[in-house]
């Protein structure tokens, strides 16, 4: 534990008032390296994921570094933009964002988040009206750029934020296109989860004489996180996640999948199983992400179905469980996917289901992280769900004029009867009963 308070790091006033009020008693062991190096001005190299306080570890000192800039003024003159956080996701530009404007509440600091897949219109007249930090993913940044919309010929300080995803993403031309608008002698920041080859040539493209920090390796060493993984056919996964489900420590659980059809298809079949589910994915509108976020973070939804783009950098607080229903190709998924839970000295549960033909990237993952991960026995399964294809296609087939059955089990038609359902529902008049069979035929995927 480090014994460094905020107060010992030289920050301002406005900025510690806004951090007690934001519930942080103590830096976090990457804020207490990164603020001061950052107050000294050091190109830093980072080696931290989401959920170690990174965003504050980069902000706070932003924030102070910017405070003598601070202006009441109205005129776009007093605002240029003097720090740049370049990040992978929309998710995470807003969430960036918004921790940025807590801490900056008591200041006259503005900032901004810009990310595409909206209106770039909605952004342009606030990027014209002035921002000191600005938050952007780097597609939109560009646009922006092109439209004349903002000017860089003013940024201090640079954050690159996941730059390990960034890359994974293909976004190098255009951070290369970007660098080359920003100032030469500016302070530049660097944020990976991983350091492999690549994240150290972006570094030394980026960086000068940066200095190297890295809090305990990765979440994947984290002792608060408990690791499981079960060996288990393709066919048996769902019954045995719908068991996991069931566990008292399953309150609320984020499920990662690899391919958006299936995060599409297991949150609809859970749904028809009576659990609060939803899917964020790369084909979910931005207003649909948001609204799936909030629900899940309100706990009006349980269970979050996630690719790992639209997963990265999700903040959301004390989540007590992760699952893998299929676990990811790329090692360095498997350590962002589990770092959402067992945060901030939090103690979390991340399983994994494995089907014979991924246990190659379990061995990858294994060697990634240094640790066998513990086998678990698996469970005697309830194989009361039909899957595969077929079922799927028969949910979408136009109601038939008079369903007898549910087409999904087989077997007389009794509509919201789940393990938890309420007792009273299966005493439900038929007449009703049938009632609901085409609506929910008619339910939207
Ligand atoms: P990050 O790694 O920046 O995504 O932060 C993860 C979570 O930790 C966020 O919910 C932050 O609000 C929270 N957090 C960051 N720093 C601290 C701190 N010093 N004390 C308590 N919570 C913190």
């Amino acid at each position: 534990m480090n014994t460094v308070s905020f107060a010992d790091l030289n920050l301002a006033p406005e900025i510690l008032k806004a951090l007690t009020e934001s519930g942080y008693a103590t830096p976090t062991p990457i804020q207490a390296q990164a603020i001061p190096l950052v107050l000294e001005g050091n190109d830093l190299m980072a080696g931290a994921q989401t959920g170690t306080g990174k965003t504050a570890a980069f902000a706070l000192p932003m924030l102070q570094k910017l405070l003598p800039h601070a202006s009441s003024s109205t005129s776009p003159a007093r605002h240029p933009v003097r720090a740049l956080i370049l990040v992978p996701t929309r998710e995470l530009a807003i969430q960036v964002e918004e921790n940025i404007k807590a801490y900056a509440k008591h200041t006259k600091l503005r900032s901004l988040v810009v990310f595409g897949g909206v209106d770039i219109k909605t952004q342009t007249p606030h990027l014209k009206n002035g921002v000191e930090i600005l938050v952007a993913t780097p597609g939109r940044l560009l646009d922006h750029i092109e439209q004349k919309s903002v000017q860089l010929g003013t940024v201090q300080m640079l954050v690159l934020d996941e730059a390990d995803r960034m890359l994974d993403m293909g976004f190098m031309p255009a951070l290369k296109r970007i660098l080359a608008l920003l100032p030469r002698t500016r302070q530049s920041l660097m944020f990976s989860a991983t350091f492999s080859d690549e994240i150290k040539k972006l570094s030394e493209d980026f960086l000068i004489y940066p200095t190297l920090i890295e809090v305990a390796r990765s979440n994947a060493s984290n002792e608060n996180i408990t690791q499981k993984v079960y060996l288990v056919e393709h066919e048996d996964k769902h019954a045995l996640l719908t068991q996991l489900l069931r566990g008292d420590d399953a309150k609320q659980v984020i499920v990662f999948t690899k391919t958006k059809l299936t995060a599409s298809r297991l949150a609809r079949q859970l749904q028809r199983e009576g659990v609060t589910a939803d899917a964020i994915h790369g084909d979910k509108s931005q207003s649909e992400r948001i609204q799936a976020l909030d629900a899940f973070k309100q706990g009006k939804v349980t269970v979050l179905i996630a690719t790992d783009v639209a997963a990265r950098g999700l903040d959301i607080d004390s989540l007590p469980m992760v699952i893998n229903y299929e676990i990811p190709h790329a090692a360095e998924d498997y350590v962002h996917r589990i770092g959402r839970t067992g945060r901030a000295g939090a103690s979390g549960t991340a399983i994994s289901l494995v089907a014979p033909d991924e246990e190659r990237y379990l061995q990858d993952i294994e060697k990634l992280i240094k640790q066998q991960i513990k086998r678990e026995p698996l469970p005697v399964l309830s194989k009361s769900r039909p899957r595969g294809e077929h079922r799927e296609r028969e949910y979408h087939r136009p109601p038939p004029q008079k369903p007898s059955h549910d087409p999904w089990f087989d077997k007389p038609y009794v509509p919201n009867i789940t393990a938890s359902a309420p007792l009273e529902k299966k005493e439900e008049p038929v007449s009703r009963q049938k009632a609901q069979i085409p609506a929910l035929f008619r339910r939207p995927g």
